[in-house]
C-alpha cells in the first residue's frame, strides 16, 4: 500500500483541499512553491504511462479538478498569477510515489525549462 492509498483511507493525516467520488487533493508535505497541491485519483493507477483508455474520463476529471482548485484559490489569473501542473513518470521524471498524482504549483514565478 502506498502512502497515498493510506491518505485516501484516512490512515495518515493530510491537509485536504478537495475531495469527491473520484479524487482527492491535498497539500504536499514538502512544498516546492507557496502553493503545492497534489491531485490524485482514488483508483490506483501507478503512473500516467499505465493509464488505460478506460481511464479517459477519470484523467479529464483530474485536470478539470486541478483547474477548479486553482480558480477557487484565485491563482488562475493569467496576468497576475498563474500556476503549473506537473506529472512525474519514472526515474528520470522524478517520480517517488507510485500512485498517479498531478502537482499543482503556484505562488512564485516558475522557471522554464524545469530542473
Ligand atoms: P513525485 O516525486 O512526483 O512522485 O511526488 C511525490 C510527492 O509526494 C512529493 O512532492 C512529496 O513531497 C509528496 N508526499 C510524500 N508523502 C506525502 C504525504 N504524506 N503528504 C503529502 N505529500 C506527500
Amino acid at each position: 500500500m502506498t502512502i497515498f492509498e493510506k491518505i485516501i483511507a484516512g490512515e495518515i493525516p493530510s491537509d485536504i483541499v478537495h475531495q469527491d467520488e473520484h479524487c482527492l487533493a491535498f497539500r504536499d508535505v514538502n512544498p516546492q512553491a507557496p502553493t503545492h497541491i497534489l491531485i490524485i485519483p482514488k483508483k490506483l493507477i501507478p503512473r500516467i504511462g499505465e493509464a488505460q483508455p478506460s481511464d479517459q474520463n477519470l484523467l479529464g476529471h483530474l485536470l478539470l479538478t486541478a483547474a477548479k482548485i486553482a480558480r477557487d484559490l484565485g491563482i488562475d489569473d493569467t496576468d497576475q498569477e498563474g500556476f503549473r501542473l506537473i506529472i512525474n513518470h519514472g526515474k528520470n521524471g522524478g517520480e517517488s510515489v507510485p500512485h498517479l498524482h498531478i502537482h499543482l504549483l503556484a505562488g512564485r514565478p516558475l522557471t522554464w525549462p524545469p530542473g
